[in-house]
Parts: structure tokens; C-alpha cells; sequence
């Protein structure tokens, strides 16, 4: 039978793995394993031609027993009900894991948002609001951004909530501007928490981190950050980062073994994350294909763009001498991948841990809208580094004491501490 690379069948699998270990009972199971509430809607959008588009918007909460569910908004084609309901599954395990009080639910369109005008985008976001926020709400349902979308849209987004709600209403949605009741951090959050785990990891496996590499895929809000953050904090070598370009319509790398200038490479991408490839040649690198990734002899592996990229084939490209898979973005290793690295001893930071950075910081901008108070950059990135550290030793220990794979150490903390909220409010 070939892998499934269907997002919400792997994040079923991988919590089915676990809740047998933990003996969790079927009715608790059967709760987990589906979300509570799933909403599909139409946002018609007036294009600027003026014509009229029919756009698919998606909302799936999965569980709030730990409080109001949370989870980003992708504008991505290939957006379906079952990948927003696999991302809103692993939000409820990365709020749970990072130990912030907040349950989990993801949404999206089923769009490009680089083929929309700015027009068309705000409508779309609008309409997004629009047809949703009766189930949305700084106390019940509070959305952030992810692939395709950006500050900007969050701004417009909490601003239709608020015209709606008839009060200004910021801790609806996080990942707000700066200036419009967004936190100081959240752009470099994510990026920055995979680094601080990527960090703790190396001490755990008495690696020195300044001589380590690493090959990233993705070169956007994650991947940028990630990279960054391992070259300047941890004094590695980042020799590859590969992209989608929207150009070409293919997955693209560019490669330099001397090590690539982040800050260089941020400066010559567009806000979709497509790298210019004559500046990067012309900078010495070379532009390779999109797996090119895979088959550097790195250290570290940070997956850092989409779902389901380390397959049962696509493992087979690595180099051993990658020792460290850094999970930034969601869901990238299916089961298949999964038992490559148990078997060749590869310690993986799952992507619910090892990517808790941005829902921590959107966390601590919801809490910095409640008390109408900003920390600066430096709060921020302290109280973030202490809460990334605190989440990635906890599983560690975990994983350490069970003699487990770190993912299913991770899904134990997480579905431990979600099953004991639901005690706690009477659920079960
Ligand atoms: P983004 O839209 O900013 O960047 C996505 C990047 O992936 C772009 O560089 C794009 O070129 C690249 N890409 C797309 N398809 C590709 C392919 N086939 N091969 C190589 N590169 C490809 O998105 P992001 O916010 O950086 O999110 C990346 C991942 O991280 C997603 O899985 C997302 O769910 C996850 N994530 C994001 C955040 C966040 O705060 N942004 C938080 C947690 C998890």
C-alpha cells in the first residue's frame, strides 16, 4: 500500500500511536481524533475587472477545553477541509505542549493570494471575517497568520471584527502590525523558537554548535528566521534554502557549501518568499533543484514550508550525516519518514514543539492587547526563549524516562494535559 501523505490522516495516526500507549479510553479517543466544530464557507469577492470570484474559506476548531482555540489562516491552492483539520489538531498539541492557555483550530482559502491585487485581498480577508465571526472572538476563537497571509491582512481582518462587533475589538486576531496592536517579536517568533530548540537539542547531543550546517526548505516568515537565527545566535552554516518559485512554477535551491549571507538573501526575496536568482547567482551561490535540500551533508534539516515533504522516498536523499530534523513548518514527515529516523537514530523536534514560537508570541500579543501595555523586543524574546526552553526540556524528559521517540513524547505531554482539562471541566 503507498503512504498516505494526507495531512489529516497522518495527524490522526500519529495521536491513535500515542493514545494506545497512554491507554486512553475510546470515547476520549473518538473526541480527540475529530474536531468539535468545522465551518466551509463561500466569500464572493468583486474583482477589480469586475468580475466576480467564488472563493472557499475554511474554520475548523478542534478543541478549547484548555481555552479559546487558536490558529492561523493559509491562503494556499491546495487548502482543503482535511488540511486545515490536521493544522487545527496539532495547534490543540502546540498550545497544550508550550503550555499556553489556549486550545487549538486552524483556517484558510483555497486561493493564491500573489495572483490578487491588494484590493481583491482585503475583500477577500473581509469576507473572510465577514462570513465567520459570529464563532470568532478574542474569548472563543482567535485567528493569526500563516502561509499567504501577513500582517496586513490580520490588520484589515481585526478591523472588519471590530466594525462588526461595534467596538475596537485587537485580541480577535494576532500577527498584527506593529503600531496596530501587533507584538514586538511576532515576525522572528517562529523562526527564533526552532532556533532556541535547535539550540537546547545540540546540548542534549554534545554537538558544538558553531560548527554545525544546516539546509532549509523554505526561504519565508519561518525559514527566514530559522536561518537567521542558526547562523547569527548559534554561529552555524546555513549552505542551502530552497523555495517555491512563483516565477519558474517550481521548487528551487540555492546553494553555497562556504555558507549563505541571510540578511543578503532576505534582501533579494519578495514577500512570497521567491528568491531573485540572478542576484544570487551573480553573489557566487549556485541555483540547484528543489530537493537539493535533501542531499546537502548538513547537520541540521529544517523543513520550513509545507506538509508531508519527508516521505518514505524522499528520505533516501538524506546524507547521514544529518543527525538533527528540526520540524519548522507543519506536518512535514509522514509515518514512513517517521520510522526512517527511529530506526537510523535521528532526533527529530516535532513540528507542535518545535514551531510553538509563533503561537507563543501571538499568545503573549493577545495578552499585551488585554492589559493595553507592549513589552519591547528584548521582553519578548526572553520570555519566549524561557518558555521554548522550559516546553523542549519537559518533552526531553519525557522522551528520556519512556524510552520514546521525542514526537511521541511531545504527543504525550500535550494529550496528558488537554485530557486532564477536560476532567477538570467535567467533560469526561
Ligand atoms: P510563508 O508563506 O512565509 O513561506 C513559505 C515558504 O515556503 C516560501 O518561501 C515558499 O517559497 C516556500 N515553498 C512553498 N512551496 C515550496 C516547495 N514545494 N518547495 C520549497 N519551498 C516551498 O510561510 P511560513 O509562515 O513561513 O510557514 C511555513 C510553514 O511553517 C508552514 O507549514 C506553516 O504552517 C508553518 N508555521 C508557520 C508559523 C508562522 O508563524 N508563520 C508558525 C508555525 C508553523
Amino acid at each position: 500500500m503507498s503512504e498516505t501523505t494526507n495531512a489529516f490522516q497522518i495527524a490522526q495516526a500519529q495521536f491513535d500511536g500515542v493514545a494506545a500507549q497512554l491507554n486512553l479510553e475510546s470515547h476520549v479517543r473518538e473526541i480527540l481524533r475529530w474536531p468539535r466544530r468545522e465551518f466551509k464557507f463561500q466569500i464572493p469577492v468583486r474583482m477589480d475587472d469586475g468580475s466576480w470570484q467564488v472563493f472557499f474559506g475554511y474554520r475548523v476548531q478542534h478543541n478549547d477545553s484548555r481555552g479559546p482555540t487558536k490558529g492561523g489562516i493559509r491562503f494556499h491552492t491546495s487548502e482543503t477541509m482535511d488540511t486545515v483539520r490536521a493544522l487545527a489538531m496539532w495547534m490543540t498539541w502546540k498550545c497544550a505542549v508550550a503550555d499556553i492557555p489556549l486550545g487549538g483550530a486552524k483556517g484558510g482559502v483555497a486561493v493564491d493570494s500573489a495572483t490578487l491585487t491588494v484590493r481583491e485581498k482585503e475583500q477577500l480577508c473581509r469576507g473572510w471575517v465577514g462570513a465567520i465571526h459570529k464563532n470568532l472572538g478574542p474569548r472563543t476563537d482567535v485567528p493569526a497568520p500563516d502561509v499567504g497571509t501577513n500582517a496586513q491582512m490580520m490588520g484589515w481582518m481585526m478591523d472588519e471584527y471590530s466594525k462588526l462587533a461595534g467596538e475596537y475589538t485587537p485580541g480577535v486576531i494576532t500577527g498584527k502590525p506593529v503600531g496596530g496592536g501587533g507584538s514586538l517579536g511576532r515576525r522572528e517568533a517562529t523562526g527564533y523558537g526552532v532556533v532556541y530548540n535547535v539550540r537546547e537539542a545540540m546540548k542534549h547531543l554534545k554537538l558544538d554548535s558553531s560548527q554545525t550546517s544546516a539546509a532549509v526548505q523554505g526561504f519565508g516568515n519561518v525559514a527566514q528566521y530559522a536561518a537567521l537565527g542558526f547562523t547569527e545566535q548559534l554561529g552555524g552554516k546555513v549552505v542551502c534554502v530552497s523555495y517555491w518559485d512563483r516565477n519558474d512554477k517550481a521548487a528551487c535551491s540555492v546553494v553555497s557549501p562556504k555558507g549563505l549571507d541571510i540578511p543578503f538573501l532576505q534582501g533579494i526575496t519578495d514577500q512570497y518568499g521567491t528568491i531573485d536568482k540572478s542576484k544570487a547567482t551573480a553573489a557566487g551561490y549556485t541555483i540547484e533543484h528543489g530537493d537539493a535540500w535533501l542531499e546537502q551533508d548538513v547537520d541540521v534539516l529544517i523543513p520550513a514550508a509545507l506538509e508531508s515533504q519527508l516521505t518514505g522516498e524522499t528520505v533516501k536523499k538524506i546524507s547521514g550525516k544529518v543527525k538533527v530534523i528540526a520540524e519548522g513548518a507543519n506536518g512535514p514527515t509522514t509515518i514512513e519518514a517517521d520510522e526512517h529516523f527511529k530506526k537510523n537514530n535521528i532526533f527529530v523536534i516535532p513540528d507542535f514543539l518545535c514551531n510553538a514560537g509563533g503561537v507563543t508570541v501571538s499568545y503573549f500579543e493577545g495578552v499585551q492587547n488585554d492589559m493595553n501595555y507592549y513589552w519591547n523586543l528584548d521582553e519578548v524574546l526572553q520570555r519566549l526563549d524561557t518558555k521554548m526552553t522550559g516546553a523542549f526540556h519537559n518533552v526531553l524528559q519525557v522522551s528520556t524516562r519512556e524510552q520514546v521517540y521525542m514526537r511521541d513524547a511531545a504527543y504525550m505531554v500535550a494529550i496528558n494535559s488537554v485530557v486532564q482539562a477536560m476532567e477538570l471541566r467535567g467533560w469526561l
